[in-house]
């Protein structure tokens, strides 16, 4: 089924300001109104379609697009609705605003709008900082929050006692007012926030001394975390419920918590493999060696071959960091560097000038070196 051209849609020239687009949208969203046409899919159905239309035409760059390229153009472009998967939710979250408060009072659509009143606790965010062993097993984290909880003195009434809290007069406990007003679309609801009580529904006439009526007080409070294993530098995690309490009674915010790390003084990370950087000696490159290498839980004995280039990579698997809860883990790469000395005694100078002559000392470039261009790659990524 081909798309309705969005200029058709709103009923506006292709030239129309964005101003002419606004009312032409508010028309027709009014018109099709799921409140004004309860259980009509066809209405729905137009909803919809006007809400994609505005939203592309009152966007200037997403209009000249569709001027250009039609709808072809705006496919996966418009902004997480595309494909018309727009809900009404969506609409009235993204463009609830130029109802303004015409829909207030018709009950059942008004989603997007009531989930703005309800009371809740703001949201804490508190930065963990760890080190790769700990990122590596997983640990749990004792932190100290300073924030707002239910006040107990008046378990978050806000009252003195029992008596001092009432049904609010004015909107008899509700918290919201509404008013019957006659519009050109015929006869219309609003329903506002109670003025009296400010939406809380309720009267004190005697405040909780110990929260001044607030219902909540600010506390210290020592959080556990537990941190699971692989996670990284700017990851976050949500805690639900455990920010900050609301204003008499409601919901909790989220604590969020953020990772930051230490840096190892060793090994480097990059994603869950880990980077370390190994330094052998002219001799122990020609003659082969062990050596121990720091890993994060602890040091691991390799083997140099004997004739090992500088920049070789060996491949430590498993021994890097753990998927973020998933499976396996990172490598270990090693990569393997001879130490050239800058300054020498006269006796040393002495042995390398007779390694010059030797013929097993000339350098036979290997095209097929497969570090080299693993290497290489590298660099023009
Ligand atoms: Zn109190
Ligand atoms: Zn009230």
């Amino acid at each position: 089924m081909g798309k309705r051209d969005y200029y058709e849609v709103l009923g506006v020239s292709r030239n129309a300001t964005k101003d002419e687009i606004k009312k032409a949208y508010r028309k027709q969203a009014l018109k099709y109104h799921p409140d004004k046409n309860p259980g009509d899919k066809k209405a729905e159905e137009n909803f919809k379609e006007a809400a994609e239309a505005y939203e592309v035409l009152s966007n200037d760059e997403k209009r000249s697009r569709y001027d250009r390229f039609g709808h072809a153009g705006m496919s996966g472009a418009s902004g997480g609705f595309g494909g018309g998967g727009m809900t009404v939710e969506d609409i009235f979250s993204s463009f609830g605003d130029i109802f303004g408060d015409a829909f207030g009072g018709f009950g059942g659509f008004s989603t997007g709008r009531k989930s703005r009143r309800v009371n809740k606790g703001t949201n804490l965010r508190v930065k963990v900082k760890l080190n790769l062993n700990e990122i590596s097993s997983g640990t749990e984290k004792k932190i100290k929050v300073n924030k707002y909880d239910t006040c107990t003195a008046c378990g978050g009434t806000g009252a003195a006692d029992a008596g001092s809290l009432s049904n609010c007069q004015t909107c008899h406990g509700t918290g919201h007012v509404t008013r019957v007003t006659n519009t050109m679309l015929g006869q219309m609801q609003t329903t506002s926030v109670c003025p009296a009580c400010g939406g809380d529904g309720k009267t004190i006439t005697r405040k909780c001394p110990s929260c001044y009526g607030e219902g909540i007080v600010q506390k210290e409070e020592i959080i556990k975390i537990n941190i699971p294993a692989g996670v990284a530098r700017g990851m976050q995690m949500t805690l639900s419920g455990k920010g900050n309490a609301a204003r008499r009674g409601g919901a909790n915010g989220d604590l969020l918590v953020v990772i930051e790390e230490d840096e190892h003084p060793e090994l480097i990370r990059e994603g869950n493999d880990l980077i370390y950087n190994l330094f052998i000696s002219v001799p122990d490159a020609i003659l082969g060696t062990n050596v121990e290498i720091p890993t994060v839980d602890n040091n691991v004995k390799i083997k140099i071959e004997p004739g090992t280039q500088p920049g070789r990579i060996l491949r430590l698997r498993g021994k890097g960091l753990p998927e973020v809860n998933g499976y396996g883990r990172g490598d270990l790469l090693v990569n393997v560097n001879v130490w050239i000395p800058k300054n020498m005694t006269r006796e040393e100078a002495k042995v390398i000038e007779k390694l010059k002559e030797s013929q097993s000392f000339i350098p036979r470039p290997d095209k097929n070196d497969k570090g080299f261009f693993e290497r290489m790659r590298g660099y023009f990524e």
